[in-house]
């Protein structure tokens, strides 16, 4: 077992990002979860309690394998998912959205393309997935597939999935996710949008490495 003051700060961290999930606009009611992946127990949001009504203890514990290990609530009906992506990647924090942009791309569109040169960071192009229903372990298989060399992926009429190395990270992308299906289609209020080569996405990866970006130069006080 992980020590306890790291499990709670990991449920204050998802009772904080959980709020603002609404107010960012990535979510309404209740609807979107996220979890945080320390070591083999995985913190995950409950189900359908409404953002600002959760408290810390509400946060479920889960083993890796789905096993309640410590629930006053229902896990999130999307721990299928979660689950799947904690296998399949090296995630250690896992956002799912209901975020309008990247849900109305999803009807019409079968990707999100290189519209701007930030796509980098998450991978490249985003995928949508195939529709499956939620909950569904066709829907966690359809993510991880789609999630293949990306950190980032839209699940077609439901909402977006993003992973990070921490819940920030996570969270940022959802973020970046949303704001460049926006970009995208105000781009294509003008006509069809020019899309970045991969040479050009190559390019801007490897000075992005080169410059270290994101990270600090002195570690965080
Ligand atoms: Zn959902």
């Amino acid at each position: 077992m992980h020590d306890t003051a790291e499990l709670q700060a990991a449920r204050e961290q998802l009772v904080t990002y959980s709020t603002r999930l609404v107010d960012d606009g990535l979510a309404v009611g209740a609807a979107g979860n996220m979890s945080v992946r320390l070591g083999d127990i995985v913190a995950i949001t409950p189900s359908g309690i409404a953002y600002h009504e959760l408290d810390a203890a509400d946060v479920c514990l889960v083993s890796l394998s789905g096993a309640e290990l410590d629930a006053p609530e229902s896990p999130s009906t999307e721990l299928p998912m979660h689950l799947a992506v904690y296998a399949a990647t090296n995630a250690r924090a896992v956002v799912h959205t209901h975020s309008a942009e990247v849900i109305a791309l999803s009807a019409a569109c079968p990707e999100l393309p290189a519209v701007h040169y930030a796509i980098t960071g998450l991978g490249g192009t985003v995928r949508v997935a195939a529709y499956a229903r939620f909950g569904s372990a066709g829907l966690a298989d359809a993510a991880v597939k789609a999630l293949d060399g990306r950190t980032a992926a839209i699940l077609r009429s439901h909402g977006a999935i993003c992973y990070g190395a921490t819940l920030a990270q996570a969270y940022d992308r959802a973020l970046l996710l949303e704001w460049l299906a926006r970009v995208y289609r105000l781009a294509r209020a003008y006509g069809e949008p020019k899309i970045l080569s991969q040479a050009e996405l190559d390019e801007v990866a490897a000075e992005a490495r080169r410059r270290r970006y994101g990270q600090r130069r002195r570690p965080a006080p």
